[in-house]
């Protein structure tokens, strides 16, 4: 029986997706092999990549003047590359600090140039999204980095600073493909796919191509945007089963309506469980406002020992991997677009009913 995963990541997939590749496994259309044995320098790998490139372009509108990579070495390689590729002309770059990634991305990339926090929301452990003094951004910074949505903490951005010109950079491993974003609006954005978007092991850069080119000289070349960019993101072997899953990923999510459905579907998820914890008496979301996350839900009791008994019951009951993590404690759901409807609805129903047993 498969079980309700509210697992921050690797995370669900949806279930078509899943019975899809397997009935591909074996063999992939008439080419008598699985994708995982293919050549990725074969013809049917050539078009499954091209078309994966291009639903993706076609689902998030990727304007023509930037770059799709498909990379590994997850987001958390992304938080040197971002530097040694694009802190190239003033050796410097502005960072909001909202979480646990956001801080290792500045603390990786001040290993490079000069990075400066411009906000923080450190002294309320990130459980809101902080003011940005625009102000305060420097106009000759080489990019703004911001992680769009916070996994561990549950928060997002509404909203994005006017950086006068400044790229804009952002970390949406949890929350790409969950609601439509103006992709012109960034210079650069990248996520690792095991969120929203496959299984682990791919990681998916989105950048403007005037970004590419000028890439530190210490940079490895695995680490330079303008080797992937200029081989198709070829010039050593991809991740190619995640790209080919991602394609899977991409045509359920264009058979949902593309992303304005998903964006509909993950607010009404998100709306259910939060209204939940809203006329708890017991529970309580962590974050409350405008930041709340739609991909990623904090809560907790307040009592550690009740935490720990709804995380071993709601387990049993198959709603696995709700435990928050470690800096946080409690709770937290991830309902990322492959978590059903029905999923949140047993969820919320076993809250009222441990509420129930436990006031
Ligand atoms: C999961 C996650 C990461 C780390 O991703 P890896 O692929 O494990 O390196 C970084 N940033 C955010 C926002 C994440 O959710």
């Amino acid at each position: 029986m498969r079980v309700y995963n509210f697992s921050a990541g690797p995370a669900m997939l949806p279930e078509e997706v899943l019975k899809r590749a397997a009935d591909e496994m074996l063999e992939y259309g008439e080419s008598g092999q699985s994708v995982m044995e293919m050549s990725h320098r074969s013809k049917e790998y050539g078009e499954i990549i091209n078309s994966v490139e291009a639903k993706l372009r076609e689902l998030m509108a990727i304007p023509d003047n930037y770059k799709v990579l498909f990379l590994q070495g997850g987001a958390s390689s992304q938080f040197a590359m971002v530097p040694m590729n694009l802190m190239n002309k003033n050796n410097k770059a502005d960072y909001v600090i909202t979480g646990q990634w956001a801080n290792k991305a500045y603390q990786e990339a001040s290993r490079y140039g000069k990075c400066t926090a411009v906000a923080s929301s450190k002294n309320k452990v990130f459980s809101y999204i902080p003011e940005i003094d625009e102000a305060k951004l420097d106009p000759e910074a080489d990019y703004f980095h911001i992680c769009y949505n916070n996994t561990i903490y549950g928060t997002r951005f509404t909203s994005l600073p006017d950086t006068k010109g400044v790229p804009i950079v952002a970390d949406m491993s949890s929350c790409i493909l969950s609601e439509p974003v103006d992709v012109s609006k960034f210079g650069l954005i990248y996520a690792g796919a095991q969120k929203n978007m496959g299984p682990a092991g791919l990681t998916v850069v989105i950048i403007r191509e005037d970004l590419i080119g000028n890439a530190m000289d210490i940079t490895p070349t695995m680490f330079n945007y303008q080797i992937h960019a200029d081989n198709g993101s070829m010039y050593n072997t991809p991740p190619t089963y995640g790209i080919y899953i991602l394609g899977l990923v991409l045509d359920w999510v264009k058979e949902k309506g593309g992303l304005e459905a998903m964006k509909e579907i993950n607010e009404k998820k998100a709306g259910l469980l939060y209204d939940c914890l809203d006329n708890s008496k017991l529970f309580k979301a962590t974050v409350s406002g405008k930041d709340r996350s739609i991909m990623n839900i904090p809560f907790v009791t307040g009592s550690d020992e009740l935490d720990a008994k709804f995380v071993k019951e709601a387990k049993a009951a198959g709603l696995i991997n709700i435990k928050g993590h470690r800096t946080v404690g409690g709770m937290r759901a991830s309902i990322y677009n492959a978590m059903p409807y029905e999923g949140v609805e047993k969820l919320v129903e076993f809250i009222r009913k441990f509420e129930a047993e436990n006031v």
